[in-house]
Parts: structure tokens; C-alpha cells; sequence
């Protein structure tokens, strides 16, 4: 994950409870994606690394557990850079210019300078990220496939031009539920309209008491429909059957407000949020021991890393 600094809902059901889930299962390596920060936005980067300690403190707070996981920092380990440029020498330039995220962003990313090397290739260095540890799952949402599927494809080309060293990567498909943000688009710190996991409750109370709804109900005694309010999608994650039940009967009628309705959801994020706030109380008072966290985690990947590039440079001939 890229350092963006204190994480919010749309991160926790879009990634950090899948990534919880998934420790219990595998041997997971999690890293701040520091390099690939610059790669959207080279020029921006202050307070990068405070950033990157933020959200292992919220990776921390939710769950992830550094005895089962490894947990990093990408610009720790320069292996991933030696293995990006080595990897950058095999990799024709067209796979890249078809990557549909890349001619999305820089569609959508007009403002930014996109037009460099490094955005180019993130991807090589995504596969880089992933081959380094042998990794043979990635946890990843339908739109982020096709990057898997470019990693397969240059396992495929390295261990065809020089030695069978690494294992395709597998997509490891998430489904996650939606999770609009206050003004319904997608939940976002750019747009200022997510709730963030360090949020008090007072704070999370305001601001889901604000978030937009079904149009229809312009007054309170209009009817609504819920799967057409953005707020609903909450509900969904956190209500009961019974809530739900209550609250879809309430809107199509006009038998609550939107006040009443949002509240009940309100009181279930808040009650979610308790014990990772707590946590993150906790670290807050312990700034050393994200850095601690992350200095261990460093020497597990490291370790690995190194391993990975002996056999890299010895089936190159380096
Ligand atoms: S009553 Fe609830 S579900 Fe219906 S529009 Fe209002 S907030 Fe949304």
C-alpha cells in the first residue's frame, strides 16, 4: 500500500480486514509502497515517510500482526530496485503502453506529470515487489488483475531467457463491499470526504450525519429507496437483519428520517472503531514502535531479498 498516512473505512473493508483474514492463512509479506508513491507524484514528497509510519500504526491498530506477517518498507530493501532495472531490461515497452490503468491515470491524472520512466514501468516494479519473495498469491481487487497478469508474464519471459527461479504469481480475488464516501463517490482523502479509522466518535457521529442520501427523500415525508442512497451501503456493512429490515421498511414508507436511519448505522462504525482507536492510542504513545515494527520486518524481507538476488545475478551471469 502506498503511504497515505491515516487510513480510512474504504481501506479497512477494501483491504486491512482481507489482509487480517489472509495471516491466518498464509505467511503474508505487507510493505509501504514508498518508491511507488513517486511515481505519481514525484515532486510531492514531503512528509512521505511520516506518512508511511502512520499507516503501519493503522495496519497495527486493525490487526496485522508482525509475529505472523512480514511488514516492511519498500525503500529499506534496494534488492527490489536491482531486481526492477534487471527486470526493465527484458520487459518490451508495448506490455506496458497496454496496461489499461496506465492510460486511465493518465487520463484521469491530468494535473500530474505522467509522462516519465518511473510511471511507466510501476509495474515492473510491482512484479519486482512480488517476485522477490517468491510470492505466489496476491490478494487483489478485479481491476487490479491485469497487473498480476503482467507479472506472470515477465516471470514467464525471465525464467524462459535466463533460469526457472520464480513461480507465477496467482491473483488471490478479493470481493469487498462498497463503501461510498460522505458525498458518495468513492471514499477518498483527496476528495475530504472519508471517515478515518483515528476518528473520534463525536467526529465519525458529524460526519455520517451529513452524508448525502437517496435524492428522493427531499423532505421527511417523502419516500426513498435505500439501494439508491449511498449512506445505505453502511448499513449494509454493519447492521444487523434486523436493522436493515427496519431501516428498508422506514425509507420506503417514509417512517423514519434520515437522521434516525443514519444513527443506528453510526452507532455500529463507532463501536468497530473502538478497539482499533484504542490500539492506536496506544501506539501513539509509543511512536518507537511502528519504526521497531517495521525495522524487524526489514530484516526478515532483506533476508530474502538477498537470497532471491544471488539467484538472479547467478542465472543472469552477473
Ligand atoms: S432513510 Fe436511510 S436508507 Fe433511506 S434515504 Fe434516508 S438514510 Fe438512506
Amino acid at each position: 500500500m502506498r503511504p497515505t498516512g491515516r487510513l480510512h473505512l474504504g481501506h479497512l473493508h477494501g483491504a486491512l480486514k482481507n489482509w487480517v483474514r489472509l495471516q491466518e492463512q498464509y505467511r503474508c509479506y505487507f510493505f509501504v509502497a514508498d518508491w511507488h508513491a513517486l511515481t505519481t507524484d514525484y515532486a510531492n514528497t514531503k512528509g512521505i515517510r511520516q506518512s508511511g509510519i502512520e499507516m503501519a500504526a493503522d495496519w497495527l491498530s486493525a490487526g496485522l500482526d508482525p509475529k505472523r506477517s512480514v511488514i516492511f518498507r519498500q525503500s529499506d530493501i534496494k534488492e527490489h530496485a536491482e531486481l526492477h532495472l534487471l527486470l526493465s531490461m527484458i520487459i518490451p515497452v508495448p506490455w506496458l503502453e497496454r496496461n489499461p490503468t496506465y492510460k486511465e491515470l493518465v487520463q484521469e491524472l491530468k494535473e500530474r506529470d505522467l509522462s516519465t520512466y518511473g510511471f511507466l514501468g510501476y509495474p515492473v516494479l510491482q512484479s519486482a515487489d512480488i517476485i522477490m519473495y517468491k510470492g505466489n498469491k496476491v490478494p487483489v481487487g478485479a481491476d487490479q488483475a491485469p497487473h498480476v497478469e503482467l507479472s506472470r508474464e515477465i516471470v514467464r519471459r525471465f525464467n524462459q531467457v535466463y533460469a526457472p527461479i520464480f513461480p507465477e504469481p496467482q491473483v488471490l480475488l478479493t470481493q469487498t463491499p462498497k463503501v461510498p464516501g460522505l458525498d458518495g463517490r468513492k471514499m477518498s482523502k483527496s476528495y475530504g470526504n472519508a471517515v478515518f479509522l483515528t476518528d473520534s466518535p463525536e467526529e465519525i457521529d458529524k460526519k455520517l450525519s451529513r452524508m448525502v442520501t437517496d435524492p428522493a427523500r427531499a423532505t421527511r415525508k417523502d419516500p426513498g429507496e435505500p439501494e439508491k442512497c449511498p449512506a445505505f451501503n453502511l448499513h449494509k456493512i454493519y447492521c444487523t437483519p434486523e436493522e436493515i429490515g427496519y431501516v428498508t421498511k422506514g425509507c420506503r414508507t417514509a417512517g423514519i428520517g434520515c437522521l434516525e436511519c443514519k444513527k443506528i448505522m453510526i452507532k455500529r462504525v463507532i463501536e468497530e472503531l473502538a478497539p482499533i482507536r484504542e490500539k492506536r492510542d496506544a501506539l501513539e504513545k509509543r511512536p518507537a514502535e511502528v519504526e521497531d515494527v517495521l525495522a524487524a520486518g526489514n530484516r526478515i524481507a532483506q533476508e530474502k531479498a538477498i537470497e532471491t538476488m544471488k539467484e538472479v545475478r547467478g542465472a543472469i551471469g552477473l
